[in-house]
């Protein structure tokens, strides 16, 4: 595997500086989930442990161990769900002892994270869906230090790469900051988070941050079309929505996002025909209703009502409806007569409102889109902006 296209030049001199010995011990690769970040983290991995004079030869024991994971001082962390928590059987972590370990878990568990495993080797845009969400638990974290205190087994030089470092627990996050302020030597440690606002900034400043930068939309067009194989039409929708990132272009496909703008959109279609409250809070008790307070659930709609909103300002404007992020459906929007831009303006800001209260402060995904139409609602009918705010 070889960092794709749109990062080659900056993994070649991330490369050049560990070949040299120049790279900084600790390095926060930030960017987008699923738009390549692995991918720098493994040509870092392979070129630091190469046994080759640093060349990352790909013939060497090293090299071809760190590329299927197997080699003993590479210490891949990733997030993962805990799923069967009652059932403590398992390591999954080669730096776990398998003896003394208390970072056990369920069968279930193991499967998934071998799974992960399995298919980021073959594709470092590859994102997980799971239904439990996902962390780094403390026990994992005290094994993978407790590792960092013996010497390397093979080479003399160890990477620990950890992957969404912002989705470790609070006490592993805790823990790890001590290894951060002092890495253990002859350790490179490899981070990535697309959150480096919810990292401490203790970490964010012991560590060189690496802006990653998105993939243009004709690249991940065309990496869509040979995995998909869909028509041109939808994958544009899905190139735009992915937004630099063919891992979560990839990851919302996979998880129904078509059917699921199918029915955002029909609440949305009310909304813009105005028709009466009570119809749109009917669909919305019937959409949301069976939710339990779960903002995972409500994300991906609202990054659809997002491209909903963003349509409707080009919409009709000359020769900028091929902008539009719904391209495949846009025979639909054309149909439409937007509201003017200070209604939709309105609609934005109460999106973003919305979302910010049921991400940070789970207002519950009904009653959040309860609030959202109705007082998109209000404003098309002339109210202005809602008098109410949510938590
Ligand atoms: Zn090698």
């Amino acid at each position: 595997m070889m960092a794709p296209n749109h990062l080659q030049d900056l993994s070649k001199s991330l490369c050049e500086s560990a070949r040299k010995g120049n790279l900084s011990q600790s390095i926060l690769f930030v960017g987008r989930e699923g738009a390549g970040k692995f991918a720098l983290v493994m040509d870092l991995a392979r070129t630091l442990l190469c046994e080759n004079d640093r060349s990352a030869c790909g013939q060497c024991q090293s090299c071809r161990q760190v590329s299927r994971f197997l080699y003993p001082d590479f210490l891949l962390l990733f997030p993962f769900p805990n799923i069967k928590p009652e059932s403590k059987k398992h390591t999954i972590f080669h730096f776990s002892d398998p003896v003394t370990s208390a970072a056990r878990f369920s069968e279930e568990t193991r499967d998934a994270v071998e799974e992960f495993r399995h298919k980021k080797l073959s594709d470092p845009f590859y994102l997980p869906n799971y239904e439990k969400r996902e962390i780094i638990p403390v026990e994992v974290v005290r094994d993978l230090i407790g590792s960092l205190a013996k010497k390397p087994l093979e080479g003399g030089r160890r990477v620990v790469g950890i992957l969404n470092v912002e989705k470790m627990a609070f006490g592993a996050a805790d823990l790890f900051l001590k290894t951060v302020e002092e890495p253990p030597q002859n350790t490179h440690l490899l981070l990535t988070t697309s959150r480096p606002d919810l990292l401490y900034p203790t970490l964010l400043s012991r560590t060189q941050r690496i802006k990653v930068p998105l993939m243009p939309e004709e690249a991940v067009f065309s990496l869509l079309k040979e995995r998909l194989g869909l028509d041109d039409a939808v994958t544009t929708y899905l190139a735009r929505l992915g937004h630099g990132s063919p891992g979560s272009a990839i990851c919302l496909y996979e998880n129904e996002l078509l059917e699921r703008r199918e029915k955002v959109l029909g609440i949305f279609m009310k909304l813009l025909a105005r028709d009466p409250i009570g119809q749109i809070i009917a669909d919305i008790e019937a959409l949301y209703g069976g939710f339990k307070s779960k903002y995972d659930d409500i994300k991906l709609d609202f990054q659809i009502i997002e491209t909903i909103i963003h349509d409707l300002f080009f919409v009709g404007e000359n020769g900028l409806d091929n902008h539009l992020v719904n391209f495949d459906i846009k025979d639909k929007f054309q149909k439409i007569k937007p509201p003017p831009g200070e209604i939709l303006d309105i609609w934005n800001e109460v999106c973003a409102e919305t979302r910010r209260a049921c991400g940070i402060n789970n207002v519950a995904p009904d009653a959040g889109m309860m609030f959202f139409y109705i007082s998109c609602a209000e404003a098309l009918a002339g109210a202005g902006r809602p008098k109410y705010t949510l938590p």
